[in-house]
């Protein structure tokens, strides 16, 4: 499929994702799936917005890809080619992140399957396991992302989360695709809190990627994506296949939009990072904040792996603020920070997870770090923490 990977027009070499090996990740994000220049046209075409297209009358839907809009379109083709060449394979997207993981364990799991799945990993995956996934026969089990790790004979799929939301504990990937693979077993990884950017889960030697595009990847809090990438034509298949017939794709000018954000994903998480990294060293010299997790802290238990396994650190910091009254105070005090879910947008936003049913304390904080100047927010929150002190 040609139009799907696009190449340098000069000749050098490309990339696995189809870039020169030298262009660093500002340029890959620019460029990622713009066509070919071709005078008269815009950089990035607009969203083609069609449920069936004109047919040729002889030859049918063999003349074209574009034959009608739940298979294929040619805004979200794009939109695959660039965020395959970020993640260094091939693409599907999804209409949501849910839609894309449901999507990939239903489409891979048989019963009788047995499939490991994160125990501290996105709740919403959680139910859905123990309330769908389980009822068809698959053997669901959960293992904490930083392990320890069962023996993987006869495990059909090791799904995992690193950095795991909304904990942030991380495991070693090429380790665990070297075991997985060992015992015959898949490996998936969900990059959502790390990005393509954040780590290259298909280098490090896992099966496939699967993603909400949600959250950092498009950063810009106005859609829902999810995808999966891999560099196996027969797993690809399989996926499409299911997306074809069950239908959850993303519209296409949800998809243009996406694609329009991806080009400042390198400057976006570069801000989001730095600002996470003064935050996280804000809240661990307070004695009012308990917890703290940020990867990128030396002390934090996923500093070493981490360290060595991603090329950048998340915006997210996680704490605790005792209860949840003290977390409504905190918020309303703050200047910057909005009280909403999601993670990784251009505004720095407080989830109190367990107000979602999600199994963490009452007074777990997500802060999702936006691209706001650094001062600005380190001294908004140490306002709004001492507004909130305990007596
Ligand atoms: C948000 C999220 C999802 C689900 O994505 P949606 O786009 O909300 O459907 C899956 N995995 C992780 C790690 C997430 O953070």
């Amino acid at each position: 499929m040609g139009e799907r990977t696009s190449g340098p027009a000069d000749g050098a070499a490309p990339g696995p994702g189809g870039f020169p090996e030298d262009w660093a990740d500002g340029t890959r994000c620019v460029h990622a799936g713009l066509p070919e220049p071709a005078p008269g046209q815009p950089f990035l075409p607009g969203p083609v917005f069609a449920a069936p297209y004109h047919l040729d009358p002889w030859q049918g839907p063999a003349a074209s890809p574009n034959g009608y809009g739940r298979p294929d379109n040619p805004t979200r083709r794009l939109l695959e080619a660039a965020i395959g060449e970020l993640e260094g394979g091939d693409c599907r997207v999804f209409a949501s992140g849910q839609a894309a993981i449901t999507g990939l364990l239903l489409a891979v799991l048989r019963p009788g399957d047995t499939v490991l799945l994160p125990a501290d990993g996105y709740f919403p995956v959680r139910s859905f396991a123990t309330q769908t996934l389980a009822g068809t026969g698959v053997d669901v089990r959960f293992v904490p992302t930083a392990g320890p790790y069962p023996a993987l004979d006869g495990v059909r799929l090791v799904l995992v989360e690193t950095p795991a939301n909304p904990g942030l504990d991380v495991c070693d990937i090429a380790a665990l695709a070297e075991r997985a693979h060992a015992a015959g077993a898949l490996l998936a990884v969900d990059n959502t809190t790390a990005t393509p950017l954040g780590q290259r889960p298909l280098d490090l030697g896992a099966d496939l990627v699967v993603a909400s595009g949600t959250k950092a990847l498009t950063g810009h809090s106005d859609l829902l994506l999810g995808y999966v990438a891999s560099r196996s034509a027969h797993l690809l298949e399989t996926v499409t296949a299911w997306r074809t017939t069950t239908g959850a794709v993303p519209g296409a000018f949800d998809a243009w939009l996406a694609h329009r954000s991806l080009a400042t994903l390198d400057l976006r998480l570069a801000r989001q990072s730095a600002n996470a990294e003064a935050v996280a060293r804000l809240l661990v010299g307070r004695p009012d904040v308990t917890g703290v997790r940020w990867p990128g802290l030396p002390d934090d238990p996923a500093h070493p792996v981490a360290s060595v396994q991603m090329r950048r650190l998340p915006g997210i910091v996680s704490f605790d603020l005792g209860d949840a009254d003290r977390v409504a105070r905190f918020v309303e005090a703050s200047r910057l920070v909005a009280a909403a879910t999601s993670f990784g947008g251009l505004h720095t936003t407080a989830d109190r997870r367990a107000q979602w049913g999600d199994d963490t304390a009452p007074g777990f904080v997500r802060l999702s770090c936006g691209v706001e100047d650094t001062a600005d927010l380190v001294a908004d929150l140490t306002a709004a923490l001492d507004a909130v002190r305990p007596a």
